[in-house]
């Protein structure tokens, strides 16, 4: 029996801090109770199904509405709600849960919203996986899917009908990095009632903050920044007060759960993750100053360059950028892109990013949509910037770039 462990925190050692508070003493501070657990700084990883009342007075009181212990594994552990709980504050939101991928948090909040006969409305930047998801499963649930252009803003009005329920935006899209005018398209959405859902896995809970802009639910891959160092798979949902419960309830009926090891190295990862985003952005932000002029390049992808279409509106909304971006090519012969690949050491080939090393990827012959047409013809590499020296990676991508230029 470990008697130091309770349902309250010592009133001498609560988790006192606001969602108000500095973001960066909060991912110091957030999420932590070191009086429940024998002075442990981190909460530990609890592995458990069933949990017992002491007596049957206990386990009628747990019954309680308002009650926030857990009465079974599956609601969550002190871990899982030590997570949560930072998750929810870091976004600015009412509650959040947890899954286990960020696929899973996509697909089981939509199913949280949707059900047969309604519409959604869909970005075209929208993460592959989820487009797939809403072209598959959705629609065999008898749910009608749309897809608008990411640069809609407003315009967004004139596609939403009677029955669209859910608006899904992504900003930047992680291919094509367009910036979605996020309060003018959740203002259109609510004038329908319908639920903004956003996937904010780009920009992380630190450089973009959902529920200032209209969102309604927030989803974070945390297997990416979150996470941090590429070796977990977690995703977590954060609801506003009025969308928490049907979130909540929703996914939960799923019965998905994600695994203690896996939550106790994402609220590991949050620890350090805003010292590691200012290097990721830092480094992100020259890697693409120092491609925009090379002339295998049409144009670099990354909403921090003044040229970029979605500048502006990066600079009104968003507070930093993120290691990842893209770089749209010219039409290339297959042999000049593989000679790039293979000259290149410091960038993994490989797909995920967010975890402390640089990657790069080649996008497909054609970019996905159905609302509008990507105007480029050649591959986007997508490139995710690590922690290494900026100079390194520099002078790695430089000599890949010169070295397949001289098959031009
Ligand atoms: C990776 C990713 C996801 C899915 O996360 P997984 O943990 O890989 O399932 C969702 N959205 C975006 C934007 C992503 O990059």
């Amino acid at each position: 029996m470990t008697s130091n462990i309770t349902a309250e925190s010592p009133p001498h050692h609560p988790d006192v801090l606001k969602s108000s508070s500095d973001d960066r003493t909060l991912l110091v501070h957030g999420g932590r109770q070191p009086g429940r657990f024998s002075g442990m700084v981190n909460t530990p990883v609890h592995r458990g199904s069933t949990i017992l009342a002491s007596s049957l007075e206990e386990w009628e009181r747990w019954k309680a509405p308002e009650n926030g212990t857990s009465r079974y594994g599956r609601f969550g552990t002190p871990t899982t709600h030590s997570f949560q709980d930072l998750i929810a504050k870091l976004e600015g939101g009412h509650r959040s849960i947890v899954f286990p991928s960020g696929l899973s948090a996509c697909t089981h909040t939509l199913l949280s919203f949707l059900q047969a006969g309604d519409h959604i409305l869909m970005t075209d930047s929208v993460y592959g996986p989820v487009r797939s998801f809403a072209t598959q499963v959705l629609k065999r649930f008898g749910i009608e899917v749309g897809f608008f252009d990411p640069l809609i803003g407003s315009g967004i009005g004139a596609l939403i009908r009677p029955n669209t329920r859910v608006v899904y935006v992504e900003s930047p899209g992680s291919w094509t990095f367009e910036v979605q005018d996020i309060p003018a398209i959740a203002e259109q959405a609510h004038r329908a009632k319908a639920t903004v859902v956003m996937d904010n896995t780009w920009a992380s809970p630190l450089f973009f903050k959902p529920f200032e802009h209209g969102v309604d639910v927030s989803i974070q891959a945390a297997t990416k920044y979150i996470v941090g160092h590429s070796d977990a798979f977690l995703g977590v949902a954060t609801g506003t007060r009025e969308s928490w419960e049907r979130l909540q309830k929703g996914s939960h009926d799923f019965g998905e759960i994600a695994g203690p090891d896996d939550i106790y190295l994402a609220l590991r990862g949050l620890r350090s993750m805003d010292v590691r985003l200012a290097r990721h952005w830092e480094n992100g932000a020259v890697l693409a100053e120092s491609l925009r002029e090379h002339k295998l390049v049409h144009s670099v992808l990354h909403p921090a360059l003044p040229e970029h279409p979605g500048h502006a509106l990066w600079k009104r909304d968003f507070r930093g950028a993120s290691g990842l971006f893209g770089v749209q090519l010219h039409r290339l012969e297959p042999h000049v892109i593989k000679a790039l690949f293979d000259r290149l050491q410091l960038f993994g080939v490989g797909f995920s990013w967010g975890g402390f090393e640089s990657l790069a990827v080649p996008s497909e012959e054609s970019i996905p949509g159905s609302a509008r047409t990507w105007p480029h013809a050649g591959k986007i590499i997508r490139i995710h910037a690590g922690l290494e020296s900026a100079e390194d990676l520099v002078a790695d991508m430089r000599q890949a770039f010169r070295h397949a230029a001289t098959l031009v």
